[in-house]
């Protein structure tokens, strides 16, 4: 019998036994995971309720005997199978095996499966037990991060970029294989904890980790920089590189990462180029440098040659000499426009023609132009014809060089190319805005004319219509290859229409600026005197009444405008009446109905009109014009075509002149205009002996005093130290010691004291673009360039220093002292012979600076020949009754001789200083003589 005790402990077993299984239950039921009993065969024993749903049933106690056969694909089932007599054969469990669970449908589950051996009481193995957690959606994620794994290790390593990434001390943390092979390492791993200091020269990796201390700084990327990259071996690379922070999942910045690219190839290349480039450039610049050098060292000699020429015609010659002289002058001339052209295609090929741009007269340009190609139309019978329309702009902004070179080229060819007829210039407007004109341009020539064939071809360079003419015609094919380039440069096109036999017509047009302000510089006291002065202009023709308005307008004149003699004079009539006569009146001598002498007879005859000065104005000049002027009481005559400068001076002569009371008073005329130009003390600046002696000898014809200077110091010196006051500087921009540029900036600096501003001349042989702008800007008035032309260096002199002229007033002639000239006992050596005089003063002034550089080579080198030479300059001196210069010159002579070089120095200063004095003097003995032979 069981005991109370026995009673109660086995009610309390089975209480306990009861709470066990229910906690089994609970288990059982809640537990998400899988949790299976099985027998040694497999079957099913009891199951967890998630298992049952896992394998689709209502309830767990459905799948009580069955096998994982009955729900799993057979394959799939044995493999559980054999795991499980794995675990009961050998008691061992199976713990947290990732099972893939295949079924039916196809469908793919993960679980995690940990398998024990059932044992019973005995401890003998009934079969297995286990559980199993559905892993399947992390197992998922760990795919998914595999493949993503999988992709960022395909890209490190086998991107040809670098990629890196760094802890924030600028350690590599990972690197792809290509960096690592750039390290020369293995294996991508051996980067790791190292950094940039250990593979890269310091220079670099000083740099890297500073770009990329900034960014962990500012969190800023720095997108696409190119880093040279120098390495210890010395050789270099180069890598465009991006580099960006590193941040953790919270945005935590803990590093860098970075990409770079391999550039060193494109930089190599860029290099290349770059050198390639510059040496290009550089071959470019030595090329202008160059031209510009050679058209200095060409244009030199050429001045000479040319001026030279010049002046000789200007002396008595016998017709042969002449005609010798003129050819001379013709080839000269014909070399320099053959240097020129050459200059200028090398110009264009070189892309450095430009244009230099500013005001000019339109009407000038083309009567000056037709007016020097006139005589080569003379010689050969042609008549040279132009016309511009009568409407005309005033004055036009452009590059009046370079279209009067257009205009010659074009002129020039239909002259060289026609035999007989004319040759004719047309300029008519093509369309005129505001401000911009843009004019067409007609050269009609009635020549042997142009093949269709060729007629496209002549506009490129060196190609000439027919190359067996060139040696009938000469010239090179340049010159329309230029004007093309300069029209396009001028924003016109040029274009032609030929027959053979019957004559070209080349047309070009250009645009031009309307120039606004008329700015002629004209002296203060001539604008004084011009300013608002009202003046009558008579003429028929109605261009040339607008020309001469443009004219006068521009001087700030008031010009009133009649067509004829009637309409003159009641405009004279009118004016008497209003009390405001006409101080000036411009007369056209040739008119229909009655003429300019029929108007001033009525003038003269009327006293009530008298009190303006009348200007004849004249197409043709008749004998005898000028005393009827006289008689008439005109006060100028001028013959046309008039230039500007001209007119001004005229006008300036005429309305300067005190009013003269029934006294034969002088007839202006083109001769007293140029007589009553103001005579200058002119220091010029050159180092070129011909050239200096070239320009002096130019200026001292029209009057003025010249000093010259050879050095930019020496003609600072002689400007500050010159007592009387220069007029005017011609400045070599070319010289030894300072040259004209820097001698130029100090006379202005100097001149800031005492406020005054002498006019600076440039001479220049360069013709390169920006000489003009460089003068100018160095602080000089005007510039001319070499070889100089007699008329563009007076105009350029007349219109900076012109003066109301005053032909009243003689210029005063200085008493010159015996011992520089002994002017009688020189025409008594002479013989009174003005020629022989001209000719011996020629052959000193041209021989003394030959000689004076001689002396001055000789002397450093201790010749002999020093001393003779000064011997030479002391005779001829002396036949020029020359006193002190032949004592100067003979006391160089011993010092010479002496070898006492400081000594000679000196010597030599006194004798150039006795030489200036003397020039002077020499010409004004020999205008003199001149005038008493006339
Ligand atoms: P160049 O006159 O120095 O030979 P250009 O370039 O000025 O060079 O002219 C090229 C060629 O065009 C000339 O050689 C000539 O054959 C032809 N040509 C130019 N103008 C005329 C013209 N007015 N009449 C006939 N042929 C001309």
């Amino acid at each position: 019998m069981a005991s109370r005790e026995d009673v109660t402990s086995r009610e309390q077993a089975k209480e306990e036994l009861m709470e066990e299984k229910y906690l089994l239950r609970t288990l059982m039921d809640n537990l998400p995971d899988c949790i299976y009993f099985k027998d040694r065969q497999g079957r099913f024993l009891r199951i967890s309720r998630a298992h049952a749903e896992v394998l689709g049933l209502g309830t767990p106690d459905q799948a009580v005997g069955k096998t994982d056969l009955d729900f799993y694909p057979t394959e799939q089932a044995e493999e559980f199978h054999n795991a499980e007599q794995e675990v009961t054969t050998t008691g061992k469990p199976m713990i947290a095996k990732e099972e893939r669970q295949t079924w039916p449908d196809g469908r793919v589950t993960w679980f995690s499966t940990t398998k024990m051996p059932l044992r019973d009481a005995n401890g003998n193995i009934i079969g297995t037990f286990g559980v199993s957690r559905d892993i399947t959606e992390r197992k998922q994620t760990e795919a998914e991060l595999m493949a993503e794994r999988h992709l960022l290790r395909t890209l490190m390593d086998n991107l040809p970029d670098v990629i890196y990434f760094k802890d924030l001390a600028s350690r590599f943390t990972h690197i792809n294989r290509a960096l690592a092979r750039s390290f020369g390492l293995d294996d991508p791993a051996q980067a790791v904890g190292k950094s940039d200091f250990d593979f890269f020269t310091g220079e670099h990796a000083q740099q890297a980790f500073a770009d990329e201390q900034e960014i962990i700084r500012t969190g800023q990327a720095m997108l696409g920089k190119e880093e040279k990259e120098t390495w210890p071996d010395g050789h270099v690379t180069w890598a465009s590189t991006t580099k960006m922070p590193l941040r953790d999942s919270n945005g935590k910045i803990i590093g860098t990462f970075g990409v770079s690219r391999g550039i060193t190839r494109r930089k190599q290349a860029e290099e290349e180029l770059r050198n390639a480039k510059e040496a290009a450039e550089a071959a470019n610049r030595a090329k202008s440098d160059f031209l510009a050098m050679m058209s200095h060292e060409i244009r030199t000699p050429m001045n000479g040659i040319i001026g030279m020429t010049e002046l000789a015609l200007d002396t008595p010659l016998s017709p042969e000499q002449r005609g010798f002289l003129n050819s001379v002058k013709e080839s000269a001339d014909t070399l320099l426009t053959l240097i020129n052209d050459i200059l200028d295609f090398s110009k264009i090929e070189a892309g450095k023609l430009s244009l230099d741009v500013g005001e000019f007269d339109l009407q000038d340009l083309i009567s000056n132009t037709m007016r020097a190609l006139a005589p080569r139309g003379d010689e050969k019978g042609l008549e040279l014809t132009w016309e511009t329309p009568p409407d005309f702009p005033p004055r036009l902004a452009g590059d009046p060089g370079r279209l009067r070179q257009v205009l010659v080229n074009l002129v020039g060819n239909a002259i060289k190319f026609t035999e007989r007829g004319e040759v004719d210039l047309r300029v008519e407007i093509d369309s005129q805005g505001e401000d911009r004109v843009t004019l067409h341009f007609c050269v009609t020539d009635t020549g042997i004319g142009i093949p269709q064939e060729k007629q496209q071809q002549i506009f490129d360079p060196f190609v000439q219509a027919d190359s067996s003419t060139t040696r009938k015609y000469g010239g090179t094919g340049l010159g329309l290859a230029i004007s093309t380039r300069l029209v396009k440069l001028m924003e016109g096109r040029i274009w032609l229409e030929s027959e053979r036999n019957q004559g070209s017509r080349f047309h070009f047009t250009a645009k031009f600026g309307i120039a606004k302000e008329l700015q002629p510089q004209l002296a203060p006291a001539a604008k004084v005197i011009l300013r608002g002065t009202p003046v009558l202009v008579v003429d028929d023709n109605a261009t040339n009444r607008r020309i001469l308005e443009a004219m006068l307008k521009g001087w700030s004149m008031e010009p009133t405008l009649a067509e004829g003699g009637k309409e003159c004079l009641v405009a004279l009539q009118r004016a008497r009446e209003l009390g405001k006569p006409f101080p000036l009146v411009l007369l056209d001598a040739h008119m229909p109905d009655m003429d300019g002498f029929m108007v001033a007879e009525r003038y003269q005859q009327d006293r009530t009109l008298a009190g303006s000065a009348v200007m004849m104005l004249t197409s043709a000049g008749h004998r005898g014009d000028a005393s009827r002027c006289r008689e008439l009481g005109i006060s100028a005559y001028l013959v046309k075509p008039i230039r500007r400068s001209e007119l001004l001076e005229g006008i300036l002569l005429v309305l300067g002149k005190p009013s003269q009371k029934g006294d034969r008073h002088e007839l202006v005329t083109r001769h007293t205009i140029r007589e009553a130009r103001r005579k200058l003390r002119v220091l010029v600046a050159e180092d070129s002996v011909i050239n200096r002696e070239l320009a002096m000898r130019l200026l001292q014809k029209q009057g003025h005093t010249i000093l010259t200077a050879t050095t930019g110091v020496e003609a600072v010196e002689r400007w500050e130290k010159d007592a009387e006051g220069f007029n005017i500087i011609l400045m070599d921009v070319q010289m030894p010691d300072m040259d004209g540029f820097q001698a130029t900036a100090m006379i202005r600096e100097k001149e800031k004291i005492s406020g005054k501003h002498i006019p600076i001349i440039a001479m220049t042989a360069y013709a390169m673009a920006g000489d003009r702008e460089r003068c100018l800007a160095a602080g000089m008035d005007a510039y001319v360039s070499k070889p100089i032309r007699h008329q563009e260096l007076f105009e350029t002199i007349q219109a900076l220093v012109m003066d109301v002229p005053n032909i009243s007033k003689k210029v005063p002639v200085e008493e010159l002292p015996k011992e520089v000239l002994d002017e009688a006992l020189l025409m008594s050596r002479v013989d009174n012979d003005a020629q022989l005089l001209k000719d011996l003063v020629d052959l000193f002034l041209t021989e003394c600076p030959r000689l004076l550089d001689e002396i001055r080579a000789g002397l450093d080198k201790k010749e002999a020949k020093t001393a003779e030479r000064g011997a030479q300059l002391r005779g001829a001196a002396a036949n020029l009754a020359a006193k002190s210069t032949s004592e100067a010159a003979l006391k160089v002579e011993r010092l010479a001789a002496a070898g006492d070089l400081a000594q000679t120095e000196s010597g030599l200063q006194e004798l150039e200083y006795e030489l200036e004095r003397l020039k002077p003097a020499l010409l004004a003995v020999q205008v003199g003589a001149e005038k008493e032979q006339i």
